[in-house]
């Protein structure tokens, strides 16, 4: 990573980890979210990526490593002496009905950072009001409690309340996953229009390829706490690296069928491991297609190749490597692999 690089991100993190007692959560992740951008953090549920969105506006602190917004290193800082850098990073939780007060009404909801903050009372409602009226609401609503909302509504009041104080950096952790499939379109719409149009950059927090297809400019992946693979959204798409990349997108619906003709659908074997006691060497090793000897024993690096970064030992520093997706089947393992039709 370059020195220039190191200075524009918006978000740098560094090794970080965290340990909740036995529990690996996050274990040595690197990642950089640059100004303007969507980087989507992917992984099944139990990766410790919301962990991550967590660690990032330090809302827990990390065991170590570091985090720096804005070029500044918050990981160590006090919560007095962080108070500033809190206006620059904002977070929209999955599940709006629990990250509301509902004896608050939305108006003093929304209001609340500007307030923690120090913005005086008359400078309040006039932003109060704009923010409500980006997130496509009518200034009447500030008046109302959260349970008089539907849920959809209620993420938009979310959302206005992390953008009041115009933060740098959106994180979004699972923001529609909690939502009517009839709402999810258009809260992820919203999201899209306001990123484009106020211009934060923002670390969208998902399980759903399908949305990050939609709206990330980069992408990383996650396993177990690790990065296993880094690219920008065409080469994870087009040209996935890393085994677990290429069957996670082997399970996922996509739009264009003539995109996964010839290719062997991936049913990875089992549950993601426990956070206690991961596996050894690649942690991926006890569901990956391709797992050799040193997979169990020795840790593979992640490397810098062309659009992105990838951490498995098969994979050439030029990016070449085998696909699990063209496995022949039957004679593979087959509690792993599956033809498709
Ligand atoms: Fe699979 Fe080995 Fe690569 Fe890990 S390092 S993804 S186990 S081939």
């Amino acid at each position: 990573m370059t020195a220039e690089a190191t200075t524009t991100a918006v978000c740098e993190v560094v090794d970080l980890v965290k340990h909740f007692g036995p529990v690996h959560a996050v274990d040595g992740l690197s990642l950089r979210v640059d100004p303007g951008e969507v980087l989507a953090l992917v992984g099944e549920s139990g990766s410790g990526k919301s962990t991550v969105g967590r660690l990032i506006v330090r809302l827990i602190d990390p065991t170590s490593g570091t985090v720096r917004i804005g070029g500044v290193d918050v990981g160590s800082m006090s919560r007095r002496a962080l108070r500033p850098h809190r206006r620059t990073v904002s977070i929209v939780f999955q599940d709006p009905a629990s990250s509301l007060d509902p004896r608050m009404r939305v108006g003093d909801i929304v209001a609340e950072p500007l307030r923690l903050h120090g913005v005086p009372r008359s400078d309040r409602s006039a932003r109060v009001r704009e923010v409500l009226e980006q997130v496509g609401m009518r200034a009447g609503v500030a008046e109302r409690y959260p349970h008089e909302l539907s849920g959809g509504q209620r993420q938009r009041v979310s959302i206005a309340r992390a953008l009041v104080s115009r933060p740098r950096l959106l994180v979004a952790d699972e923001p529609t996953s909690a939502l009517d499939v009839s709402v999810q379109a258009s809260v992820l719409n919203l999201l899209t229009d306001l990123q484009r149009d106020l211009g934060f950059a923002c670390l969208f927090i998902t399980h759903d390829l399908a949305a990050v297809e939609y709206l990330a400019d980069r992408v990383v992946v996650m396993y177990l706490g690790r990065v296993a693979e880094v690219g920008t959204r065409e080469l994870i798409f087009e040209h996935p690296r890393h085994p677990y990349t290429q069957a996670l997108l082997s399970a996922a619906p996509v739009p264009d069928p003539s995109r996964q003709r010839k290719r062997t659908r991936v049913v990875l074997s089992g549950e993601l491991p426990s956070q206690i006691d991961p596996p050894s060497g690649c942690r991926f090793h006890t569901r990956c297609p391709l797992a050799e000897d040193r997979c169990r024993t020795e840790v593979p690096a992640l490397r810098e190749m062309s659009h992105g970064s990838v951490a498995c030992h098969l994979v050439a520093d030029d990016g070449t490597g085998p696909d699990v997706r063209d496995l022949p089947d039957p004679t593979q393992p087959s509690r792993l692999v599956e033809r498709r039709r």
